[in-house]
């Protein structure tokens, strides 16, 4: 069975407003972050992930998305301001991130790259084997486990760094414009693949991503944000249910959701540096 049918068969559809009813899971509350060369990477931001939430960070490059990323999974801390987890602080293996580079070992076999966090974690070869085998099933690739990753394609290679982060089984993963250097065709299919293991897992997801189509297709939730400094220019609830297919790409919803994402960016981007007391400079 492929990883579409597994999930379709295993998952109820949802319907738009489902997981706006969701209760919170972590919240970004007054956050200012300024690196040690005086650049405000985020000023003043706020925003709320709910349980099950598919969030996308939206902007153009430098507006603070990958900071935002990295403040959530505690690879940084805010200068001021607080994040607030709702149910608890996760543990460092509660939270996955992929980035836009694979970052796989080239020494290592697909099965030993996602063997990785496991043998961290202290798990022998043994007991991590029916793990990695159901991460290699979700993402298609149970043939290529001895596979080198100088043998896959782009596309393959992130279906790697994906199951590594799933073999841990993550309740929230953070996702760093995971899909911006595949070709297109690559990039709707893992869009789909996506979507499918997010529906599997009930995970939440924090995307970042340049384009206003990606977001649309995936997310629940879209927070658009403005440069210099980095701020939350709009939040849109994308008027849309699941599961969502390549129909779903061409359909009349789908082109609305795009426009009113679309005009938002285009209306962020307008913002230019402004002085601290919010005038244009
Ligand atoms: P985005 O992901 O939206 O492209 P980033 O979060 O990477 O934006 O960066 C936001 C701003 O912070 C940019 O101006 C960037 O140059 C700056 N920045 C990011 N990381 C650092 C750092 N470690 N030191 C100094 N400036 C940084």
């Amino acid at each position: 069975m492929n990883i579409q049918s597994m999930a379709a068969s295993a998952t109820p559809l949802r319907e738009p407003n489902a997981r706006h009813t969701r209760a919170p899971l972590v919240s970004l509350r007054n956050i200012n972050k300024t690196f040690a060369n005086g650049t405000v990477a985020l000023d003043d931001v706020s925003f709320e992930v709910r349980q099950g939430d598919f969030l996308s960070l939206v902007g153009p490059s430098g507006c603070g998305k990958s900071t935002a990323l990295r403040l959530i999974s505690k690879l940084t801390s805010p200068t001021s301001g607080k994040i607030e987890w709702h149910g608890g602080v996760p543990a460092a293996g509660d939270i996955g991130f992929v980035f836009q580079e694979a970052t796989l070992m080239p020494w290592a076999t697909v099965w030993e790259n996602i063997y990785l966090p496991l043998k961290l974690k202290g798990v022998s070869k043994a007991d991590a084997e029916a793990q990695i085998e159901e991460a290699l099933t979700r993402v298609n690739l149970l043939k290529f486990a001895k596979s080198y990753p100088r043998e896959l394609s782009g596309g393959m290679k992130m279906r790697v760094s994906i199951a590594r982060s799933l073999v841990v089984r993550p309740k929230i993963l953070l996702m760093d414009e995971p899909f911006a250097a595949l070709d297109e065709i690559t990039r709707f299919r893992l869009n789909n693949d996506l979507l499918e293991l997010w529906q599997t897992y009930d995970w939440t997801v924090i995307f970042v991503t340049h384009s206003v189509f990606e977001s649309v297709f995936l997310s629940n939730r879209i927070v658009v944000m403005s440069p210099n400094p980095g701020r939350v220019f709009q939040e849109i609830d994308v008027t849309a249910g699941y599961p969502r297919d390549e129909l779903f790409r061409t359909s009349p919803v789908y082109s609305a959701n795009c426009r009113v994402a679309s005009d938002a960016l285009e209306a962020a981007m307008k913002i230019g540096p402004q002085s601290a007391d919010g005038a244009h400079l």
